[in-house]
């Protein structure tokens, strides 16, 4: 019957279609791995309720066991199975941006096994806005445990055949779809504590939230200092291009005199220099752009990787709308920031 699926190194490549979504959605049931496409970055899920499951995720990426994953829903009911005690803010919050790319941090039930939060007694909880991994939740009858599905500290994947560069041979089935609307992983909200606080920026701006909450939501530690971590895994070089990354920042017209000079010297010694060509000519960068932004960064950084570039130049981009999360993950994939 599998002879219908076509393979990579032995992982299933699966379409979108109901008959392979239903094939991955048994994969998961019976403690496999499946790659799936969300409106942020592709997933790489396992059963959130079974722990063996969850522990492949960790072997597969080659991720630590100290940075958590985020439990995937389709429906409410699932909520009261992985998580307690849920805060009003947490419905308010819920009622207006579920599904979409905002994740929950909350007191973790029972229910959910340890290893899926890396032994904190909370759970990151989000329903996402995609029919397919919608779809392959419901059918598969649990929440599904899901971080990016990249190879742990390379840009995630933002198209299925990311994954297959990254995770071919090490999962069981891949869910071929289109490109990934949002391009940046969730945001990552703690209610947990006496106010909310950004773990980590993400698809969901941070204005969007202060509107609904009615007040100014903290970023955790300093999200400038990438030797800080906010929360656990941002502690990780990652989303990083394998050539050197130097981020340039300053005031516009410095950045762009240094950016142009670094290059070309560069270039005159024989380097292939490779722009992270992100911005327009304005100066402002309306939140318009910072999605268009977003949507493409990660692809640029695989492209430009695929090139053999010998360095990279990054510029600086406004910290307003999705800014904030291109900037933490410009600032983490960095090799060097030169402030000019
Ligand atoms: P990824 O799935 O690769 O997008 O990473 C998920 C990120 O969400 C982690 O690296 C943490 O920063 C954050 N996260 C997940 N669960 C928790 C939690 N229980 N408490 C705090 N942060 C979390
Ligand atoms: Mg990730």
């Amino acid at each position: 019957m599998n002879r219908s699926f076509t393979r990579a190194n032995g992982t299933l490549l699966l379409t979108d279609h109901s008959r392979s979504v239903a094939r991955a959605a048994k994969i998961i049931k019976e403690g496999g791995l499946v790659a799936f496409p969300t409106e942020t970055v592709y997933g790489l899920g396992a059963s959130a309720l079974d722990a063996d499951a969850v522990k492949k995720i960790f072997a597969a990426k080659g991720r630590p066991f100290d940075n958590p994953l985020i439990v995937h829903l389709s429906d409410l009911d699932q909520l009261n199975c992985v998580a307690r005690d849920i805060p009003g803010a947490a419905k308010l919050l819920i009622n207006k941006f579920w599904p979409g790319p905002l994740s929950l941090v909350l007191q973790r039930s029972d229910a959910v096994p340890g290893v899926v939060s890396a032994g904190l007694p909370t759970v990151a909880v989000r329903m996402p806005r995609h029919r397919i991994a919608l779809d392959l939740i419901r059918l598969s009858g649990v929440p599904i445990a899901a971080p990016s599905a990249n190879r742990s500290g390379k840009p995630s994947p933002t198209s299925f055949r990311h994954v297959i560069e990254d995770m071919a041979g090490r999962i069981d089935a891949v869910i071929k779809s289109s490109f990934c609307a949002i391009g940046v992983e969730s945001t990552v909200l703690d209610l947990t504590g006496p106010s909310p606080v950004i773990l980590r920026p993400g698809g969901l701006s941070r204005e969007d939230l202060e509107k609904v909450l009615g007040c100014q939501i903290h970023i955790a530690g300093n999200y400038e200092n990438i030797n800080l971590p906010s929360s656990p895994g941002m502690k990780y070089r990652h989303y990083s291009p394998s050539a050197p990354l130097f981020l340039i920042t300053g005031p516009q017209k410095r950045r762009r005199y240094f950016i142009d000079a670094l290059a070309r010297s560069y270039q005159r010694k024989g380097f292939i220099v490779g722009m992270l060509n992100l911005y327009s000519n304005s100066s402002l960068v309306q939140e318009k752009d910072s999605r268009v932004l977003a949507a493409h960064l990660y692809q640029l950084l695989r492209r430009l990787d695929a090139r053999g570039v010998d360095f990279i130049l990054a510029e600086e981009t406004s910290a307003e709308g999705l800014g904030l999360a291109i900037m933490n993950r410009l600032r983490k994939a960095a090799t060097r920031i030169i402030r000019v």
